[in-house]
């Protein structure tokens, strides 16, 4: 085929809404034949939906011939945000996620990323979207990367880079690539300073220390167009002392970064609880004063299986 199909056929992907190559028109038919033989559009639609009394949508997607994967669409007064999953199952094993139970299932491809956006019924109203549903993306970097690549390109979706957030426990080579490669939004994985406690959360801590995490941050600069945060899940008696809170500000001193801190939505048969919300105050309040911006994410879809890996969990136990 011609150089300029190339052009023809992205312009149709990305910009146009088709649902089959024979629509199109600006090729010729033996084009499009040709087209068919080898691909197809990979539009597939979610298989559940579930709605909370907030609005936010929780989809179902089959993938990888028999695994399930979890969409959270989540409206916000003018803002719409897509939480895609990277992978099916995850090999992490975070002790508090639902997911990392599941174990590894699968890398998704880019198509598969970026199938839970455009075959949403709300594509149109997207503003931003997260890698932060189940899944490491720095485990699947370069299916991660080329999402990346056509979500931002003028020739895929057109997105600016700091609509994207891409979420990480923090692989050290891979983090580097992906600093390198992309001006997304970084989000680390936190959730403890201290190594100890840290290890007995997240086991990528063995091997990847939050330390050599953020000494390859601080190599890059943050600023206003890419933006660095820190997810901290506050678990009550945990890691939601005035010690932490010191050691927070002493690790992350000199970093131009926000922390989120998030509430733990409780998971069965798990030995972990939320502080309530006199606590959690309190806490984001303490690192505020030591000059770390501190904002606690609103939690949403409560009421539908928020924890993420949930519904695909209940999905693969029926099968
Ligand atoms: S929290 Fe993220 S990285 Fe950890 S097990 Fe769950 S999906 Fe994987």
């Amino acid at each position: 085929m011609p150089g300029f199909a190339a052009r023809q056929i992205a312009d149709w992907l990305y910009r146009k809404e088709i649902k089959s190559i024979d629509e199109m028109t600006n090729l010729s038919k033996k084009m499009r034949e040709l087209l068919s033989e080898y691909y197809e559009m990979g539009l597939t639609e979610p298989l559940q939906t579930s709605v909370s009394s907030d609005g936010t949508r929780k989809y179902l997607y089959r993938v990888l011939n028999g695994k399930f994967i979890e969409t959270a669409f989540i409206p916000d007064r003018d803002r719409a945000t897509i939480c895609v999953s990277s992978q099916a199952g995850c090999k992490m094993g975070c002790v508090f996620c639902m997911t990392g139970r599941q174990g590894f299932q699968g890398n998704l491809s880019s198509n598969e990323i970026l199938n839970q956006f455009r075959s949403l019924p709300e594509y149109r109203q997207i503003t931003n979207m997260v890698y932060m549903g189940m899944g490491e993306p720095l485990d699947n970097l370069n299916e991660v990367l080329l999402s990346l690549e056509i979500l931002t390109a003028d020739w895929g979706y057109g997105w600016s880079p700091s609509r994207i957030t891409v979420s990480t426990v923090g692989i050290l080579d891979r983090l580097n690539v992906f600093l390198e490669r992309s001006r997304c939004h970084l989000a680390v994985s936190l959730h403890s300073p201290f190594d100890e406690e840290r290890r007995k959360l997240m086991p990528i801590q063995k091997t990847n220390t939050l330390e050599e995490v953020i000494s390859i941050i601080r190599k890059f600069d943050f600023n206003k167009q890419r933006r660095i945060s820190f997810e901290y899940i506050l678990f009550s008696g945990i890691n939601d002392t005035p010690r932490h809170v010191k050691e927070l500000a002493r690790i992350l001193n000199g970093i131009r970064c926000r922390i989120n801190i998030i509430r733990f939505h409780p998971l069965p048969g798990s030995e972990f609880s939320s502080p309530g919300e006199k606590d959690t105050v309190a806490f984001r309040d303490a690192l505020t004063s030591k000059g770390i911006i501190t904002t606690i994410r609103a939690s949403r879809g409560i009421d539908i299986n928020a924890a993420c890996g949930l519904l695909s969990t209940m999905e693969q136990n029926k099968t």
